[in-house]
């Protein structure tokens, strides 16, 4: 039990802010007296106004240490939330992406002072190609649902330009929500197709979806079930005759990094989420980078600038001399720090080590699923081997005990588990969808299983344990509504709201 757990399980304590631990006059730094006395702030310097807390160096050292220990982060725990690959991230990465030389830039730079960052960018945009099987990636996109909407816009530039009136787009039931928003965002409408009972898309389904009206398919292989759609040549066959284009999600590359490439399987358009397969911690809402590639046909109406390399000058530069572009999707030219993490990982990995990392994903995923589904309670609906990731149904459980996929998320937090991923995908009932990595060794899956099969155990016998649970967190259960519609984010808000 850690210092936080022991205050937590004796008051039910939590942090308060650095401002009111503050004691007027508690300094982390002394200097001389004789010294301070000479030195005179001028008076216009001297911001009264400013109020910063008073604290000594151990007291900040603890409050963010304490805060730290209230989180979960996958430098601490195992992290299996589905769909979102939270892998370990090499830490040469950040260090990398920390030097100077990537930090102290500023985007307005004269291009002959950055040909580092310049060709950085150029490397990763040939990597990103060759990997996803495109002709050329924009690194610009701040996230997958960015890239996603970027993918929108170039569906309609490349329909507009042939004079083509086409406003649907074919999304599965299965997708990621973020698909259909993109899509309406982009000013689609969305056409939902259903899933057959291999969990795979249903090709009839698809085949009258699709029409003269069709822009795009929007698919994401493995889905999200983690299931490879093995129907993908028919399926690509099928937009593409009706003059569609074909979207692919990156977000589950983990699952066949350097095994097959999206443009192989007959993709156009593809976001690469490269905080979640090339190595950028994410979870916190920090920055993101979701580069999107295109077939060559696509390659003109891409956002400007274009990172380009002048072989004759032997020197690379930003080219906005592009007249079809849909012109810019946000400013500058992406997050830089990301994506000097995401060259970093490829470099280390090699097309070797990308290959063996999704091996290794791919068999973590199906360990988890062939130990969980033998526990009582857990089954898994579609049969075969799954990709990166697997969605169990808690549907027996919930029948025999009353305990839902929701309790077992918690419940799995107070054995130092982050939740899986629950409720999502819609389409299967009491989801609880496991993404373990490949950088999680056997020990730690060994140790989700057994947590799995205690809380199967105690849904029979002490059910009342799972209904309140997490009960060893800084917070107990919360209302997941009013959480993220009225969130407290103070120590005083707290004593407020507990005072009403
Ligand atoms: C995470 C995810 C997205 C969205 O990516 P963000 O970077 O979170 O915007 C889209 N599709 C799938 C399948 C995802 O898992």
């Amino acid at each position: 039990m850690s210092f936080c757990q022991a205050r937590w399980a004796r008051g039910g304590c939590l942090e308060p802010s650095i401002f009111e631990l503050s004691r007027p006059g508690r300094r982390g730094a002394g200097f001389p007296k004789k010294l301070i006395a000479r030195i005179k702030i001028p008076e216009k310097l001297l911001r009264g106004s400013l109020r910063l807390p008073e604290l000594s160096e151990p007291e900040v050292v603890r409050h963010y240490t304490r805060l730290s220990q209230m989180n979960y982060g996958v430098d601490m725990v195992f992290y299996p939330i589905g769909s979102c690959t939270m892998k370990y991230n090499p830490k040469i990465c950040e260090e990398l992406a920390a030097l100077d030389e990537a930090v102290f830039l500023h985007p307005d730079q004269d291009e002959s002072t950055v040909q580092g960052a310049l060709e950085l960018m150029y490397r990763l945009e040939r990597c990103l190609s060759e990997i996803g099987g495109v002709s050329k990636t924009c690194l610009h996109p701040s996230a997958g649902a960015h890239g996603e909407l970027l993918g929108m816009l170039l569906v309609r530039a490349y329909h507009s330009s042939k004079g083509e009136n086409r406003f649907e787009v074919v999304v599965p039931d299965s997708a990621h929500g973020t698909n259909f928003a993109s899509a309406a965002m982009a000013g689609f409408r969305v056409v939902v197709v259903p899933s057959n009972d291999r969990g795979r898309v249903d090709l009839e389904a698809l085949r009258s979806a699709v029409s003269g009206r069709t822009a795009a398919l929007a698919l994401t292989n493995p889905n999200t079930l983690g299931l490879f759609e093995d129907e993908i040549s028919e399926i690509a066959k099928t937009v593409h005759e009706a003059g569609g284009l074909l979207y692919y999600d990156g977000a589950n590359m983990n699952g066949i990094l350097g095994k097959v490439r999206p443009g192989d399987m007959g993709f156009d358009i593809v976001h690469f989420n490269l905080h979640k397969t090339f190595s950028t911690p994410h979870g916190g809402g920090g920055p993101g980078a979701g580069p999107v590639g295109v077939v060559q046909k696509l390659e003109r109406f891409l956002p400007v600038p274009t990172v380009e390399y002048d072989g004759r000058r032997n020197s690379y530069y930003l080219d906005y001399d592009r007249p079809e572009s849909i012109g810019k999707i946000r400013s500058f030219y992406g997050s830089f720090g990301v994506l000097v993490k995401a060259y970093t990982y490829i470099l280390i990995m090699g097309a070797e080590g990308l290959g063996e990392a999704t091996e290794a994903a791919v068999l973590n995923a199906n360990y988890v699923m062939r130990k969980v589904r033998e526990v009582p309670g857990f089954e898994v609906k579609f049969d075969g081997p799954c990709k990166h990731e697997v969605v169990f149904s808690a549907e027996p459980l919930k029948r025999e005990t009353g305990v839902t996929a929701r309790d077992v998320a918690k419940r799995l937090l107070d054995y130092g588990i982050h939740a899986p991923t629950y409720y999502f995908p819609p389409i299967v009932p009491e989801a609880l969808m496991v993404e373990p990595t490949e950088t999680e060794p056997k020990e730690e899956l060994d140790r989700f299983i057994a947590a799995m099969k205690e809380i199967s155990e105690d849904a029979r016998s002490v059910p009342e344990k799972l209904w309140s649970a997490p009960s060893a967190t800084a917070i107990g259960r919360l209302d997941e509504t009013k959480a993220s519609r009225s969130p407290i984010l103070s120590w005083r808000m707290y004593e407020n709201r507990a005072r009403r």
